[in-house]
């Protein structure tokens, strides 16, 4: 069934109503369509919301070519979309919407407030106002012979249109809206899907009792790490990361996280390396670490001379064996190189993002499924990612700008032969 016609005018069904969707049914409004977007939940955007509660990253200010670097091995199939919708325009459209940008520190680039509430609110309001309706409570459920199938408080009702862009998001905090659901569907119907895995997730390691009890919580401010990936090339970054519980979670652990995971899935874990002081060289840690250190405890000595804390200490023992302890050379060197063995990642619903999804390679450059013409595929739900700090939302919203721009062409196109 397709929902009441307000005109003569080309339809169009988004269904996601996250960054990636509202992008889409944008640009198919700016072209004139009827859209009507459907989503699970009962409001639009809630991870979007998420996002801007400990101050939202829309997009990052580096030079462009390093920013499509940080798009993995995805950066090619991305291409097309981040020319099209660059950070540039991120900023601009935001603009558009009363919304004012700043670069921070980092390069990352925050709405002035921090928050993602006003910038929706604006947004939600300017689509409602160029004719957009929001079906919220119908979650897709399958594909239907004559539509698309979505569960909704009255029951399974039938939807259809002349094109459709699916934004179902990845599958990380599912009770946001994006479970995930929606692979098996989508493999019936011969689209290519790798399985969800986390990314920019924390990670579990067998931490004793003793260090868990007394350094849980406890941050690491500016530290090394360092790893083989599983192609053989070296990676490192400085960061901060914080001790869990369980493990390791924070900034320079997402960094690393893809990497991390990778070499879990091939070897069953992954051993990285701390550097503990990074502003220092090998040679000056000898250095210090060999002056004569009296009656001083080991701890009070790597305090006093290399500035050390409890947390470094703790982790120095945790992890090496008592006779690395005792002989400086060796001790110095692994206060540059600590290794640290992580079993497993956590669970994917506590991850920022996740990996994972539909395979560009069921796309065309237009990001519409081969075997299924006429719908498109946007966001998160693609099988890409990218670190925290603006990337995962500038790919979401690149890629519902080129998905929607494009479904608008095909359904001129449909519409064109149909007239013939
Ligand atoms: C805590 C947190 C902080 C974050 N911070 C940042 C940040 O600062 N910067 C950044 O770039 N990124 C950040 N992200 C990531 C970013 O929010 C996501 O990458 C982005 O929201 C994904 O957009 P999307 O439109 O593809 O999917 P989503 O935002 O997940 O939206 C998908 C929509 O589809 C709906 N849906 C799913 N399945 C169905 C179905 N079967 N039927 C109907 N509707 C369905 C969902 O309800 C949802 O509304 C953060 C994420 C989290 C969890």
């Amino acid at each position: 069934m397709m929902d009441k016609p307000r005109s003569s005018k080309l339809r169009a069904i988004v269904i996601g109503a996250g960054p990636a969707g509202l992008m889409a049914a944008e640009r198919l409004a700016l072209a004139d369509l009827e859209v009507d977007v459907y989503d699970a939940m009962p409001s639009a955007g809630r991870k979007f919301l998420l996002a801007g509660k400990g101050g939202m990253n829309i997009t990052h200010a580096e030079e462009f070519p390093l920013f499509q670097l940080r798009y993995f091995n995805r950066q090619q199939d991305l291409a097309r979309a981040l020319n099209a919708f660059t950070p540039q325009h991120i900023r601009e459209w935001a603009s558009n919407l009363g919304i004012e940008t700043f670069v921070g520190s980092s390069g990352r680039v925050f709405p002035v407030d921090m928050k993602a509430a006003p910038l929706l609110r604006a947004w939600l309001h300017r689509l409602r106002e160029a004719g957009v309706r929001f079906h919220m409570r119908h979650k897709w459920l399958s594909f239907g012979s004559k539509g698309h199938h979505f569960q909704t408080l009255v029951g399974e009702i039938e939807k259809n249109a002349d094109i459709v862009i699916f934004a179902m998001g990845g599958a990380s905090w599912a009770r946001l809206g994006s479970d995930g659901r929606w692979l098996s569907q989508f493999q019936e119907h011969g689209v290519n899907l790798r399985s969800f895995v986390p990314s920019n997730c924390g990670f579990n390691l067998d931490w004793s009792l003793y260090f868990q009890q007394k350094f849980a919580g406890s941050p690491l401010m500016k530290v090394g790490m360092s790893l083989e990936d599983i192609t053989g090339e070296s990676r490192s970054r400085i960061g901060q990361f914080v001790m869990s519980e369980t493990g390791i979670e924070g900034s320079l652990v997402y960094a690393m996280s893809s990497y991390i995971r990778d070499l879990i899935e091939r070897d069953g874990s992954a051993t990285v390396f701390l550097d503990l002081l990074p502003d220092k060289d090998d040679e000056r840690v000898l250095r210090e670490l060999a002056t004569p250190r009296g009656a001083r405890s080991l701890s009070s000595h790597l305090r006093s001379k290399l500035g050390l804390h409890p947390v470094h200490n703790g982790l120095i023992q945790e992890c090496l064996p008592k006779e690395v302890m005792q002989d400086i050379p060796s001790l110095a060197a692994a206060i540059k190189r600590l290794p640290l063995k992580i079993i497993s990642p956590r669970p994917i619903d506590e991850a920022i993002s996740s990996a994972g999804g539909v395979c560009f390679d069921s796309l065309n450059e237009d990001l519409m499924l081969k075997k299924l013409p006429g719908m498109f595929c946007a966001g998160e739900m693609l099988d890409w990612e990218a670190p925290t700090g603006g990337y995962l939302l500038s790919a979401c919203l690149a890629t519902g700008y080129v998905a929607g721009e494009a479904a608008a062409r095909y359904a001129s196109i449909i519409r064109e032969q149909a007239i013939r």
